[in-house]
């Protein structure tokens, strides 16, 4: 059973259209349950439930027979959301006898409801001329084969009516566009027009789009030259394993090898390109995807292992053909990055002024991708997971980084008036620029510090526009993604220089590297099985004291002169870990100021809290540091155990959680009483809901990206500390998130500060 599941699983994954997911499934299944009807019904937009396919009904029924909603014994499993079982159909109240199928040869049924995200897609059912009960394990498995079809059909379904709909030529003057719209997480508000520019991790097969070309001997010839090249690469890694790995590892390369040489895999890649003057990336990714997917469609457990082979050796030739044809990235202006995976580096070449948006097929709101999306104020949308990258390459879309809803193929009349409402929020947003010098006081004059969170060079000068009192958070892990390796010491020193440079005599808080979780740099993977459970943050720079100290002696060098450093501890879990890093920094500054004879005022050391372990050790860990922030981002994920990087559980990552809530009131308490200075500097300080929270419960100060730090600053100044310290205990005891947020937007909602929580 468990082999025909996984068989049937992978060649629904690998097929192309909805029509094939629902083909091969209704084929599959039937075979392997052995019955005479296997049928699948999906619901319409109109609630109709419409067969689609079917293998044991007349052919002519397929797409013809509807049926509407709550009828029928179909109807019956859609509402229920459960199987049914039935010895004789007929005899059900329900059953509604279709002559168009020829169904009446059939007596036993069993159907299951599909159903993905919450929501029914339709129902499967399988039916036999022999009058019996399906037993447990039958209907066990239609019901898992059901749950794995759910996802597959949502996605065939999202992506191939966006792919029918660009394949179409746009009708410039209609007015009557049917666009594409697809959705998302909503990561970085505001609206963004442009165009689409595909980003893509080097040699990804998945990411090549189709091209083609004028000069097809100069694609034949370059084919030639990166199969040859392949090769080589291949002799010489078998020759240097030689000793490293036994033979019959390295055997690999030799099937390898052989495969290039036979002539299969080239000369189809070749058909294509002197047949369709397809560009020799296209064509040599097209036939690979091709013969993975027949592989991965195998029976047999070992060919179907070799679907990774064949995918590894089209990601070696790729490589070589992508080197030999450089892709020469002509950023337009208006432009929004689109990939896989949306990494901070990708962000290096493009000129400020023409990215206006990001879309990510991975990720979530929380994840850092979207944070600098925040914090560059560029609109972004992360886990648009039916985005089809290739095709959407170089059309122009609409992001709504409010609601995470992506639009193609649009008319000029929605155009239009998105682009007003864009304008609206510009304007907005110029308005709040005359607050930029004025400080942070509620109506009852109580001061705020608004501090910023830095790591590109352009956010940072994003800040000083925007009048950031200092820096609350400087994530040095963004440098260090730049680079090709650990920058050194004295590269690290130049970057921190600048920085806080630019910011003296204004506070500015270095954390010290925090990678792992989602943030890997390129030449020091991290791969592990739960990795924001793993060597994350302080645990791997405890574990690595060189990288540690080089990092805080290029930041105490920095400083000279200066005195405006502070550096802040991520991921603290425990005391122990906390004093070794306290000693490690002690014994730097030792080094530098007494045997190397720098000048150097000792900077206040700060604890993160991230981790639940620490809201509970809140006094023991606020009585060996100097100041304390907490990063409501990781608190959160930890708190209600919601990855914030998985999109499909980001419907549960809230911060408004009353959990949440009390937890920041226990720190702030807690740092009171141990007369320890406690600052926010996670997303949520930067939401004007929970920085008037978070003011209310006693935070003084607030670090946030720069692009909500007059949003924010504009709010505070119509809120008395009285109405915020109410509104922080009444959330407190309330049952959920959205009863928090809705009492906080029901309290808030005067003119004034009503136009500041919208986006
Ligand atoms: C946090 O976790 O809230 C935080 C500020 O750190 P980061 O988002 O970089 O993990
Ligand atoms: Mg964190």
């Amino acid at each position: 059973m468990l082999d025909s599941l996984r068989s049937i699983v992978q060649e629904v994954n690998a097929a192309a259209s909805t029509a094939e997911v629902l083909n091969i499934a209704v084929k599959r299944v039937k075979e392997v349950m052995q019955v005479g009807n296997c049928s699948i019904f999906l619901c319409e937009q109109s609630g109709d439930y419409v067969l689609r396919a079917s293998d044991g009904y007349l052919s002519e029924a397929i797409g013809n027979v509807r049926i509407p909603e709550g009828e029928g014994l179909v109807g019956l499993i859609a509402t229920r959301e459960e199987p049914i079982n039935l010895e004789n159909a007929s005899q059900h109240p329900n059953f509604t006898y279709i002559p168009e199928t020829g169904e009446e040869r059939f007596s036993s049924y069993l159907g299951a409801p599909i159903i993905h995200h919450r929501k029914v897609l339709g129902v499967a059912l399988v039916q036999q001329e022999q009058q019996r009960r399906f037993d447990e394990g039958e209907e066990a498995f239609l019901v898992t084969i059901c749950a794995q079809l759910a996802a597959s059909i949502a996605h065939a379904e999202a992506t191939g009516e966006l792919k029918d709909q660009l394949s179409k030529p746009r009708n410039k003057k209609s007015r009557k566009q049917t666009e594409v719209v697809l959705n998302g997480i909503p990561s970085a508000p505001g609206i963004a027009i442009g165009t689409a520019i595909l980003m893509s991790a080097p040699a990804d097969l998945r990411a090549v789009a189709r091209r083609y070309v004028k000069k097809v001997d100069d694609e034949l010839a370059l084919f030639k030259d990166a199969i040859r090249r392949t090769k080589e690469d291949l002799h010489t890694l078998d020759t240097n394993m030689v000793g490293k790995l036994s033979s019959s590892e390295r055997a690999l390369f030799e099937v390898y090898i052989s495969m290039l040489d036979d002539h299969t895999l080239s000369d189809e890649v070749v058909a294509l390109i002197r047949e369709q003057k397809m560009a020799a990336q296209s064509a040599w990714a097209e036939v690979i995807r091709e013969h993975v997917r027949n592989f991965e469609r195998m029976e047999d457990a070992y060919l179907r292992e070799r679907a990774s082979d064949v995918r590894d050796l089209g990601r070696r030739v790729l490589a070589h053909l992508q080197q030999s044809q450089p892709k020469q990235i002509e950023y337009p202006d208006n432009c929004i990055l689109i990939g896989e995976e949306l990494a901070a580096p990708m962000l290096a070449d493009v000129p400020h002024d023409k990215l206006v948006g990001m879309i990510s097929v991975r990720g979530s709101r929380n994840s850092h991708m979207a944070i600098l999306g925040r914090a560059l104020g560029i609109p972004t949308v992360m886990g648009a997971v039916d985005l089809p990258l290739a095709e959407i390459d170089g059309n122009e879309l609409i992001i709504d980084g409010h609601q995470g809803r992506i639009v193609a193929h649009f008319s000029r009349r929605l155009r239009n008036s998105y682009e007003k409402q864009r304008r609206e929020e510009q304007l907005l947003a110029a308005n709040l620029e005359q607050l930029r010098d004025e400080p942070c006081i509620t109506c009852d004059d109580h001061r705020v510090g608004l501090w910023v969170n830095t790591g590109l060079r352009i956010d940072t000068m994003l800040s000083l526009d925007r009048g950031a009192e200092g820096v609350g958070l400087y994530r040095t892990e963004v440098p260090f993604l730049m680079h090709e390796r650990f920058p050194s010491e004295e590269e690290q020193r130049k970057t921190y220089r600048e920085q806080l440079e630019i910011f003296a005599p204004r506070p500015v808080t270095m954390r010290t590297l925090d990678v792992g979780g989602d943030k890997a740099l390129p030449y020091f993977p991290i791969e592990e099985a739960n990795p924001f459970l793993g060597w994350r943050g302080i645990r791997v720079t405890l574990d690595h004291p060189e990288i540690f100290l080089g990092q805080i002696r290029a930041m105490m060098k920095a400083s000279e002169g200066l005195d405006n450093l502070r550096i802040m501890l991520p991921m603290i879990s425990n005391i122990p870990e906390l004093e070794a890093a306290m000693e490690l920094i002690y014994r730097a500054f030792d080094e530098l100021t007494k045997e190397e004879g720098f000048d150097l005022v000792m900077p206040k050391i700060g604890a993160m809290v991230e981790v639940p372990a620490a809201v509970y050790q809140i006094r023991e860990i606020a009585r060996r540091v100097h100041f304390l922030s907490v990063g409501t981002n990781d608190l959160t994920q930890y708190l209600l155990a919601v990855d914030r990087n998985n999109s499909r559980v980001a419907d549960l990552y809230h911060a408004f959680h009353p959990a949440l809530l009390n937890a920041l009131q226990i720190i702030v308490d807690g740092a009171q009483r141990e007369n320890c200075p406690v600052s926010v500097c996670g997303e949520f300080a930067g939401d004007p809901l929970g920085a008037v929270l978070l003011v209310g419960m006693g935070y003084d100060v607030l670090s946030m990206s720069s692009s909500n730090l007059l949003r924010v600053k504009a709010i505070l100044r119509q809120v008395s500390l009285k109405e915020a310290k109410k509104l922080a205990e009444k959330t407190q005891t309330m049952a959920d998130a959205f009863a928090v947020v809705e009492h906080l937007q029901s309290k808030l909602a005067r003119p004034g500060v009503q136009e500041l929580l919208g986006g």
